[in-house]
């Protein structure tokens, strides 16, 4: 929901970053206000996973260059826990597994060193419990799951379904999920989209990356921005995405050497 007036959550400005000596991104903007669902799309190799890495804090990212504002704070001085902490939150294109650790434990811990964070009590195992088992609705997770390792075994569909799980409990203020649709059949697309509608509201906000339009069926974008080699190289609404679905990315690529 697009909202003029809405305060601005994430403001990128010329950032540049490095990996390994080699510059992916090369001047990228973006803006983000309250309550909007912002859809990055670019081929394979553009570098969206790597501003997401960037933006959560990465360590082996070097930038080189840019600035970047998250609710009024300089975002790169930070952490990456405290940036998790202030309300920034990845969903990984490729999640870990954590074996040897269950994972109703590790969303427990993850839970209350964020409320610790934030000036608020730790709620206990009991309390805990029945908050997750409430918030695994959300992306209809079987409570079995809780007690396996984290992502261990899990198939590409449920490990992007636990992502989700991890934030319905943490409410970011703003959500970058990566590729969160790749794997996923149409019924866990459906519930996942479901999951990710129910908790955009007006103060928080949202970041899908994808390659695919298909999930914008569901969960539908106020913006959608194309990178291409480290930039963002347009940016309109969502009949953009429809227009990328048939047309495809060449003639933006044209375009932009034009300019
Ligand atoms: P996308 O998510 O858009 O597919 P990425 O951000 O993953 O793109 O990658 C952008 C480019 O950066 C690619 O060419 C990739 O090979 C390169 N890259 C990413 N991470 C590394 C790394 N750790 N070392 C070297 N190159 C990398
Ligand atoms: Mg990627």
């Amino acid at each position: 929901m697009i909202n003029e007036n809405a305060k601005t959550i994430l403001s990128v400005r010329n950032l540049h970053a490095s990996v390994e000596g080699t510059e992916i991104l090369k001047g990228v903007d973006f803006e983000v206000r309250a309550g909007e669902i912002h859809a990055l799309m670019g081929l394979n190799g553009s570098g969206k996973s790597t501003f997401s890495k960037v933006i959560a804090g990465h360590p082996d990212y070097k930038i080189t260059a840019g600035e970047v504002v998250f609710q009024g704070q300089d975002l790169l001085g930070l952490e990456p826990h405290e940036r998790a902490n202030a309300g920034v939150f990845l969903a990984f294109q490729y999640p870990l597994e954590i074996p040897g650790v269950s994972n109703r434990d590790f969303l427990r811990v993850a839970y209350n060193a964020h409320r610790k964070a934030n000036g608020a009590e730790e709620i206990d195992v009991f309390d805990f419990d029945d908050l997750v088992e409430e918030r695994s609705q959300i992306v209809k997770m079987d409570i079995s799951f809780l007690d396996r390792n984290v992502n261990e075994g899990f198939s590409g569909g449920e490990k992007k379904r636990n992502e989700i799980l991890q934030m319905a409990l943490l409410t970011p203020t703003l959500a970058i999920l990566d590729e969160t649709d790749s794997g996923l059949d149409i019924d866990a697309l459906k519930t996942v989209s479901d999951g990710v509608n129910q908790l955009s509201q007006p103060e928080n906000a949202t970041v899908l990356i994808t390659h695919y339009q298909r999930l914008l069926n569901y969960i539908v974008p106020d913006y959608v921005h194309v990178m291409a080699q480290g930039r963002i190289v347009k940016t309109g609404g969502k009949e953009l995405a429809q227009e990328l679905e048939s047309r495809g990315y060449d003639w933006i690529v044209a375009e932009e050497a034009v300019v």
